[in-house]
């Protein structure tokens, strides 16, 4: 999949890049590698009207941090463009949701999955949220 071709990696923080590129380097199959230093999170600093749209998620309770205002994801439920994270609301879950006020307010929509809107707060402990297995993985396994 990389064979020959010149490879431009970005991440969050440019922390994963840099192992990628290592593992690609050693792999000595592909051309060329760039990467974005210090990842989107440096780029959207030093170019807040710069390429990136939308919004960038970070591993803490902000969840995300913007430049613009562009919402480019949807609420799970109604599919309308929707873009604030908000813990599952299953209460050992550790999913986060993109559920939008009107799917919250007029539906009861706050979980991740069925399963966790059902279980409320009579939820057990689990590692992985059952639904979890079911989503799509990037990149694809091929
Ligand atoms: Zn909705
Ligand atoms: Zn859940
Ligand atoms: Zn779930």
């Amino acid at each position: 999949m990389f064979s020959g071709k010149d490879v431009y990696m970005y991440c969050t923080g440019g922390i994963r890049c840099e192992r990628g590129s290592a593992y690609l380097k050693q792999k000595g199959i592909c051309k060329n590698i760039y990467q974005l230093q210090g990842g989107i999170h440096r780029y959207m600093e030093e170019f807040p009207d710069g390429l990136f749209r939308g919004k960038l998620f970070v591993f803490d309770n902000r969840y995300t941090v913007k430049s613009n205002d562009d919402v480019i994801a949807d609420c799970t439920y109604c599919g309308r463009p929707w873009d604030k994270y908000s813990p599952c609301s299953s209460i050992h879950c550790h999913q986060l949701v993109l559920s939008c006020d009107r799917c919250r307010q007029e539906h009861h929509l706050t979980a991740c999955c069925n399963e966790c809107q059902a279980k409320g707060d009579a939820g057990e402990e689990t590692e992985q949220c059952s639904c979890t297995r079911r989503r799509t993985r990037i990149p694809r396994e091929l």
